[in-house]
């Protein structure tokens, strides 16, 4: 039996897609082979990759002038990458709404000088603090956010206007969970195994004029966008299968009606799991709600062992992941794209009856 998969990552994939990837495992059509056997030069697996990049752009209506790279090392390999290959007059804006914001500004600080232009980190980064343009360096090379925060539930509502400075942003959990304006970033990244398929392969969408030429011989060359870009991310072996995956994955966002469909969906299921959280005695969530992530949803009962019990409780009947990140505590609920209603509402029912027998 399947259990619903509350994990923050890696996360539940559609199971439509794992039973198409079932049948084509061993033979894929017209192949006469497994897609992990593949050359990546073959006629078979270029229009793999060919067709996930335009996917991805259809998807998330990415422009002309920015390329799409699949790339290993996940998120946080970007947290270098970025540095090293943006780095111009030596300095970048980070506003540090999390642990995935911190280790992006301290991996950078290696590359560069980092402006923290704000922090949330005095209230358990349960919020997003309000930024003030005077922080804003006008000379920075760009400017970095976590805009959803994975282990916090939290979540940018409104970006912040960096003027020429280009704004960079992790979306690594909440890439095609919304509308996302391609236009409005210099670039975008994200791990793989949240929204987008297994772990192993890291979006990167880049505006071409940041794909720069003239970096310090000291970059590996497998840390250049340029090589990446100029290659097809085919410079080496791409994670051949993970791609796969993440093809299929795309193509179940495209049938279910593409991401506005998606987000409807993801705001209808977010919307029912909060107003439980408003509404229950013995739960609360644990961000304020104009900042609250729809895919990341951390609450508490402000009792340790209560909560040690619910985790326990829930896991037995089949709702499984719910532990919170240790820095928070309690529970959390990751609610991706691959969470079904049925999940989030047999989430609410249980923490109904949780409460019920608990008073
Ligand atoms: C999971 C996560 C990361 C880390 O991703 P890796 O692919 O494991 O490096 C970074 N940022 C955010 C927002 C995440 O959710």
């Amino acid at each position: 039996m399947r259990v619903y998969n509350f994990s923050a990552g890696p996360s539940a994939l559609p199971e439509e897609v794992l039973k198409r990837a079932q049948d084509e495992m061993v033979e894929y059509p017209g192949a006469g082979m497994s897609v992990m056997e593949m050359s990546h030069r073959s006629k078979e697996y270029e229009a793999i990759i060919n067709d996930a990049e335009r996917l991805v752009r259809e998807l998330m209506n990415v422009p002309d002038n920015y390329k799409v790279l699949f790339l290993q090392g996940g998120a946080s390999s970007q947290f270098a990458m970025i540095p090293m290959n943006l780095c111009k007059n030596g300095k970048a804006d980070y506003v540090i709404t999390g642990q995935w914001a911190k280790k992006a500004a301290s991996e950078a600080e290696k590359y560069l000088k980092v402006n923290r232009v704000a922090s949330s980190a005095d209230k358990t980064f349960s919020y997003i603090p309000k930024l003030d343009k005077s922080a804003f360096d006008p000379e920075a090379d760009y400017f970095h956010i976590t805009y959803n925060n994975t282990i916090y539930g939290t979540h940018y509502t409104e970006l912040p206007d960096t003027g020429n400075v280009p704004l960079v942003a992790d979306i690594s959990s909440c890439v095609l969970a919304e509308k996302i304006d391609v236009s409005k970033f210099g670039l975008l990244y994200a791990g793989a195994q949240k929204n987008l398929g297994p772990a192993g392969v890291t979006l990167v969408i880049v505006r071409d004029d940041l794909i720069r030429e003239d970096l310090p011989e000291s970059v590996p060359t497998m840390f250049k966008y340029k090589i990446h870009a100029d290659n097809g991310s085919m410079y080496n072996t791409p994670p051949t299968y993970a791609i796969y995956i993440l093809k299929l994955v795309l193509e179940w966002v495209k049938e279910k009606g593409g991401v506005e469909e998606l987000q409807k969906i993801n705001e209808k299921k977010a919307a029912a799991l909060y107003d439980y959280l408003d509404n229950s005695e013995m739960f609360k969530g644990t961000v304020v709600p104009e900042d609250r992530s729809l895919m990341n949803i951390p609450f508490v009962t402000g009792n340790d062992e209560l909560d040690a019990e619910f985790v326990k409780k829930s896991k037995a009947a089949g709702l499984m992941n719910l532990k919170g990140h240790r820095t928070v505590g309690g529970m959390r609920a990751s609610i991706y794209n691959a969470m079904t209603v049925e999940g989030v509402n047999a989430l609410i029912d249980f923490m109904k009856k949780f409460e019920s027998e608990n008073k």
